[in-house]
């Protein structure tokens, strides 16, 4: 009998143990499952400024000043004197400038897609890209590059804009994607000068 009551005893005690031991985990259970809602949805991360992540992928003004200063003609032949240069320089900076400043309005308003545009004859980027080539946000989050300009002397501009349907990747129409199938086509090198 008394061996009975000790192992009913020992029973409730074990019982009594697990119950503690089941308590003390829980919370920290429920912590580590509680998913971490206050930080950024896809959105606010695709929306992120590519101010940030642009000269991984462009040259800097040092580069361009360096490379500027081996070379005395642009594609097309045309010389280039120490001004020229300089100019070239300004004209980049400026131009990646209204590019990002273009995202980061666009971004506020919830602009959805940009398209390229050319101040004037881009005889450089014209083999790679059609004016009203469009390229949606997400894009470029994920492919910085694509941010114009794309070479020294580039008359790309990148133009915010909203469709009301968005045209696809089989219809030819005066704006169309720039990017089919997540495929990035060929962009100018950075190296082709076309003189201002
Ligand atoms: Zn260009």
């Amino acid at each position: 009998m008394l061996l009975i009551i000790s192992g009913i005893l020992f029973f409730l005690i074990l019982i009594l143990i697990a119950i503690r031991f089941i308590g003390r985990q829980r919370p920290e259970e429920e912590q580590k499952s509680t998913p971490i809602i206050n930080t950024s949805g896809i959105y606010s991360i695709v929306r992120k400024s590519p101010r940030d992540t642009i000269q991984g992928y462009k040259p800097s003004e040092k580069e361009l000043s360096q490379y500027l200063n081996t070379q005395n003609v642009d594609i097309l032949k045309n010389l280039l004197t120490n001004s020229d240069k300089n100019l070239l320089v300004s004209l980049w900076k400026s131009n990646l400038e209204r590019s990002i400043n273009e995202i980061e309005e666009g971004d506020k308003k919830g602009i959805e897609f940009y398209y390229y545009d050319f101040e004037g004859v881009d005889t450089v980027c014209n083999k790679y890209i059609k004016k009203g080539n469009y390229i949606q946000r997400r894009d470029i989050f994920s492919n910085p590059q694509i941010i114009p300009p794309f070479h020294i002397g580039c008359k790309c501009i990148l133009k915010s804009h909203t469709f009301s349907v968005e045209p696809d990747c089989n219809r030819d129409s005066l704006m169309n994607p720039f990017i089919c199938n997540n495929k990035i086509p060929a962009l100018p090198e950075w190296t082709d000068i076309l003189k201002i």
